[in-house]
């Protein structure tokens, strides 16, 4: 039995998580639990695993009387301080956005597997990261469906370096759609996606691409591959998950139905595999898969992101704050859809970067860039 702290239990990764742990009894005890706000979810869940320590963001008017045998933390820094206490073995970080560094950080520290499902973690503070994670010889094993598809590609690689990366991407729901009614799309449309259900940020940063900008720069820290060796091929069936090349020629991939319980279960249970739970692939019904080139016209993030990884430093880190800055002032209703991206690129021009030698270093440029980006966005 494996002990686990889940760091956003309440979102779409994190309740997905739980069906996996509910769906293997024995195999994992959930022994620490966070949300951002959600207090009525979580006392739900607190009831149905009984972990020791949950933590919140935002404290709750009070706490329910059957539930005050736990230990509560709350605060900007639960997630840190959560990891810290429970000492789990695993940590699996479901949070959404820059919050997720410090707390992969934590996880490196206090316990013995970092889970990753939180891509911004490495975009704000890539080397912060894997530099932890060398130092202390700590595993990080990817949540993120392309990133767990090339990892267990990687289990093939033998002796030889692989060549290059293959990242899919759906192209999301406006992948047909013409550059002025991209501009234009409402919330509802951009909520849409075709082939994944996920949290709002996420979706959001599927339907401008962003988030393969994202996976790019995530995909270059976890597997140590430079900008140009890292491709997107756009597969609006999203059941080839990602591939690797080898120097011969020969490209692994891996293939599944999309659904997210696979990675979770897979990073869960490596080296092992649990038994599917979700529907089997069944590629004679599936009949076709496609792949196009990405169109970086009409959707430029994944220029500006692989922009901001060729600058390095701190220029990721400007790129997502501005990104989650821009991403919540479109959901409030504030600014157009195609105004997400021109943000990122106005704050990546104005910010000033540097090196990120520490977590004070991310926190400092992520303050300006979401200024800056608030500035633009007003
Ligand atoms: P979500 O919005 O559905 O859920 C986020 C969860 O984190 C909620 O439980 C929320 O209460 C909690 N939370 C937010 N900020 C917090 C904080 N500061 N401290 C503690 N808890 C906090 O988001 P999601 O779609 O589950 O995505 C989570 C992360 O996983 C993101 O980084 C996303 O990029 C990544 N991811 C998600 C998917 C997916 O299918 N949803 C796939 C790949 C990667
Ligand atoms: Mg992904």
């Amino acid at each position: 039995m494996r002990t686990m702290a889940i760091l956003g239990a309440s979102g779409s990764i994190g309740t997905q998580t739980l069906d996996v742990v509910r769906a293997n009894p024995g195999k994992f005890k959930v022994t620490a639990m966070t949300v951002n706000s959600r207090a009525s979810v979580l006392f739900e869940l607190a009831r149905e695993f009984q972990p020791a320590i949950c933590g919140m963001v935002h404290e709750p008017d009070l706490i329910p009387e059957d539930l005050k045998h736990i230990e509560w933390i709350f605060g900007e820094d639960c997630n840190e301080r959560v990891v810290e206490a429970a000492k789990a073995q695993d940590v699996l970080t479901a949070v959404v956005g820059a919050a997720g560094l410090p707390a992969s950080l934590a996880a490196l520290e206090y316990s013995e597997r970092l889970l990753l499902a939180n891509k911004e973690a490495l975009v704000t503070g890539g080397e912060l990261v894997m530099g932890l994670a060398a130092r202390k010889g700590k595993p990080i094993l990817p949540v993120d469906s392309e990133h767990s598809a090339i990892f267990q590609c990687l289990r093939a690689k033998d002796h030889n370096e692989p060549e290059s990366i293959i990242l899919t991407a759906s192209g999301g729901p406006f992948r047909t759609w013409k550059a002025e009614d991209i501009e234009n799309a409402g919330i509802e449309d951009v909520l849409r996606h075709p082939t994944w259900k996920m949290g709002p940020k996420i979706t959001v940063d599927c339907a401008d691409m962003v988030n393969k900008g994202l996976e790019v720069i995530e995909a270059k820290h976890l597997f140590g591959m430079p900008e140009d060796r890292i491709r997107v091929l756009v597969h609006p069936q999203s059941i080839v998950h990602s591939m690797v090349e080898f120097r011969d020629g020969c490209v692994l991939a891996q293939l599944g139905v999309p659904d997210m319980r696979a990675p979770i279960a897979y990073a869960m249970a490596f080296p092992e595999r649990l038994p599917a739970r979700a529907e089997r692939l069944d590629l004679a019904k599936t009949a076709m898969l496609t792949f196009e080139e990405p169109d970086t016209t009409r959707f430029p993030a994944l220029k500006l992101a692989r922009e901001a990884l060729k600058q390095g430093g701190s220029m990721p880190c400007i790129f997502n704050a501005a990104n989650e800055i821009a991403v919540a002032a479109f959901l409030q209703g504030k600014i157009r859809f195609g105004a997400i991206v021109r943000i990122i690129d106005m704050t990546m021009e104005k910010c000033e970067s540097g090196n990120i030698d520490s977590l004070e270093d991310v926190r400092d440029t992520d303050a300006r860039a979401r200024a800056i980006a608030a500035g633009i966005a007003e």
